[in-house]
């Protein structure tokens, strides 16, 4: 993929043009001098495309709508604030003050149907967002698990769930721990890392034979499950996975992520295990677009629809 070209139009000098090119194929994409862009999801695709597309509209009225109360901040810093490696200030990418002076309305809110004929959006509280271009990323939501809701238990995706995960590490710091993991995703691997950082015994649960089986071959992942056992780790394959041992003092789960957006299915769009993008994250629906981890996009690379949250995530 080359950058995209930014061109403007001889006869209309008001009118910018953004050329990109993806290997054979191109498009032209009219940035008109004014344009209402409104963004579903405040985390790293959303505000990326937020700040880019500043730099190409000055005078473009951009609204993100975010159902987390915070800034941007960043999940892959999650673990290294849990490592105690950075502060938690330093997992926030940007300020309140930041959207301020970009002129980007930051609202919280939740977005709960699309109408794609008039072009609103409604969020939680009834309040709605009229667009001319919409981008969905939402990203996803952690699958969760009967025994997720045991008070041992934790997931790993927001910053409140590892300030918690922080203070239940913290109760236990001392003493023996017996640490359970349910999964063999990469969230399962930065279970791991920070339960053995506080030298908690591990024990791994996957419902199959295999750990990190997106990445690895079956002797890949023999070899790495081998190397965890001669470093102490319990591992248990074939596991249902649906009962927290007595013993347990905590237990992480990480299981993948699911996309939820019936509204966005309500509304017509395409969605499988992503909403269904081609190469230029365009859905079927005229001015919207979806990106980043709620997103099934068509890779030009591999000539397949690919969705990056879950080739990182199943197990
Ligand atoms: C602990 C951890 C470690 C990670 N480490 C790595 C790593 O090392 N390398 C890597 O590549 N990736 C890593 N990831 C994955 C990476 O963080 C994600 O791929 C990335 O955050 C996806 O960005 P996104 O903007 O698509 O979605 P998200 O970051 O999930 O942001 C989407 C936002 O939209 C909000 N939202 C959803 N629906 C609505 C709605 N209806 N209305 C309003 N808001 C909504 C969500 O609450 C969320 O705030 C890690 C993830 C975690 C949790």
């Amino acid at each position: 993929m080359y950058p995209p070209v930014h061109l403007r139009f001889f006869c209309f000098p008001e009118h910018q043009i953004l050329l990109i090119f993806k290997n054979a194929k191109y498009r032209f994409i009219v940035l008109y001098p004014y344009m209402n862009l409104l963004i579903i999801g405040g985390g790293i695709a959303g505000t990326t495309c937020a700040e880019e597309f500043r730099k190409l509209s000055p005078d473009s009225k951009i609204t993100i709508i975010s159902d987390e109360n915070h800034p941007l901040y960043s999940r892959v810093l999650l673990p290294h604030y849990l490592l105690g490696k950075i502060p938690r200030e330093r997992v926030f990418l940007k300020t309140e003050e930041w959207y301020a002076e970009q002129n980007i309305n930051l609202v919280y809110n939740e977005a709960v149907k699309l109408d794609a004929t008039k072009k609103i959006i409604s969020a939680h509280d009834d309040k709605s967002f009229a667009y001319d271009k919409l981008l969905i990323a939402g990203g996803g939501k952690m699958n969760r698990l009967p025994i997720s809701n045991d008070k041992r238990a934790h997931h790993l995706q927001t910053v409140e769930d590892a300030d918690k995960l922080l203070s239940a590490i913290n109760e236990r710091a001392g003493g023996k721990t017996e640490a359970h993991i349910f999964g063999g995703s990469f969230i399962a691997i930065d279970f791991m890392k920070i339960f053995s950082h506080f030298n908690f015994e591990i024990n791994i649960h996957i419902r199959g034979t295999k750990i990190l089986s997106r990445c690895f071959d079956d002797d890949g992942s023999a070899f790495l499950l081998n190397q965890l056992e001669k470093n102490s780790v319990q591992i248990r394959t074939n596991d249902p996975c649906d009962t927290i041992s007595e013993t347990a003092d905590i237990v992480g789960i990480g299981i993948g992520l699911k996309s939820e957006f019936s509204w966005a299915r309500d509304a017509g769009l395409k969605v499988e295990s992503g909403i269904l993008t081609n190469e230029f994250l365009e859905t079927n629906a005229l001015d919207i677009y979806a990106a980043g981890d709620c997103a099934e996009y068509y890779d030009i690379a591999v000539g397949r629809q690919q969705s990056a949250a879950n080739s990182r995530a199943k197990t």
